[in-house]
């Protein structure tokens, strides 16, 4: 059964990609469209999504997805579309709008929500995790998530906006004019940060990284050294590399424990850590030498500015300011998941969009 709403067809079944039992694994089944809208809610068609490491969390059912996920539910947070549908309150956008949106759903009523910092809600949500998520036909978010897109941003761009916004949240805030930057870790969103750092004025931009595959995109991405923490001796190259100083400013993009010590030990006295790796459990260090004594002023990144972030993300990529295609490695059709989730685990490749058009 189809219908036509202002022009866009919405049918009341679709395909989505589920977590459905409490073990390793996805499944693509025929569910319900979720068509019931309470008045601040937006339907939208999915055009584009990407694959995240937290979806590979989910598919491997690890210990965190245990606790977190209640099985069936449909996964997927990185996504661009068109809205097909709005709720009777919904004003900021109109059917047929080419969106994405914040995946990181706010109650709007805690202290942090109502001084200005929705980011970092006590009350968090999150798509795909907490509430049906978007690797499916269409998905149901609340009007306040929803960025409208200049149609003129790539579709594959638009579809990996979210994890370009933590490269975003986190290197934007830095005066990284004339510094020597050091890069631990260049999954996708350390390489979309390289490009990011040199954009915003770095004078050098160093990279640690054991994959091969990744070196090579924080290089395309323009990257000035790439060092390989098993055959290269980095405290001695950074420190050669910048006169004997060491680093001005680390971005902590590995979520590995001895990345981030090796990358405090090339950093400067004075100089600035920006932590955005999340580690898979308590992180041992000497913080008295690492951090206090050395004067080092340390940022913790969580999520995206709500909506900082989004504005400066979608301004540089609407004006071209900057070229994220390296980072993009692979396009599969929905029906190709679990090629895509098995590249995607492989290790060999950057971000990965599933095309649902
Ligand atoms: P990713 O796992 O794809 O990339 C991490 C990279 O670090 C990999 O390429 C890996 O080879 C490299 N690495 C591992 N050990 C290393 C070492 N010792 N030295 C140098 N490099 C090393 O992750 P991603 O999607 O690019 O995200 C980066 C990090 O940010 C991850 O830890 C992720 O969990 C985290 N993250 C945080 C937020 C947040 O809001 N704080 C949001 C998204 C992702
Ligand atoms: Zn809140």
């Amino acid at each position: 059964m189809v219908q036509k709403n202002g022009g866009v067809v919405v049918k009341y079944q679709m395909k989505a990609l589920i977590k459905e039992r409490k073990m390793q694994g996805f499944s693509l089944k025929e569910v319900e469209i979720p068509r019931e809208l309470g008045p601040n809610d937006v339907l939208v068609k999915v055009l584009k999504a990407s694959i995240c490491g937290t979806d590979v969390h989910i598919f491997s059912w690890d210990e965190w997805s245990q606790r977190r996920i209640k099985p069936p539910q449909v996964v997927g947070h990185e996504f661009f579309g068109k809205v097909a549908d709005i709720g009777s309150n919904v004003s900021s956008v109109k059917v047929g709008d080419v969106v994405t949106a914040e995946t990181h759903i706010p109650c709007g009523k805690c202290l942090q929500c109502r001084t200005g910092r929705m980011h970092i809600c006590k009350n968090l949500k999150i798509l795909g995790v907490d509430i049906d998520g978007v690797f499916a036909e269409y998905v149901r978010v609340p009007e306040v998530v929803l960025w409208k897109l200049d149609p003129s941003i790539p579709e594959d761009f638009a579809s990996v906006m979210e994890p370009f916004g933590n490269a975003v949240h986190t290197c934007a805030p830095l005066d990284m004019r004339g510094m020597r930057v050091l890069i631990t870790g260049a999954g996708p969103i350390g390489a979309f940060s390289v490009g990011l750092s040199k954009l915003f004025g770095a004078s050098l931009v160093i990279v640690t990284e054991l994959n091969e595959t990744r070196k090579n995109l924080a290089k395309r991405m323009g990257a000035d050294i790439v060092l390989d923490p098993r055959k290269d001796d980095v405290l001695s190259s950074v420190s050669r590399l910048t006169e004997e100083d060491g680093a001005d400013i680390l971005l902590e993009m590995s979520g590995n424990e001895s990345a981030l010590i090796q990358g405090l030990s090339c950093l400067t006295n004075g100089g600035i850590v920006s932590i955005l790796g999340v580690y898979p459990s308590s992180v041992t260090m000497d913080i008295n030498s690492l951090l206090t004594f050395k004067g080092i002023t340390l940022y913790a990144i969580t999520g995206r500015k709500m909506f900082e972030t989004w504005r400066t993300a979608s301004s540089l990529l609407k004006h071209n300011r900057i070229d994220i295609t390296p980072v993009i490695t692979h396009v599969f059709s929905f029906e190709k998941w679990q090629e895509a989730m098995q590249t995607m685990m492989s290790g060999h490749s950057g971000k990965i969009i599933l095309n649902l058009e």
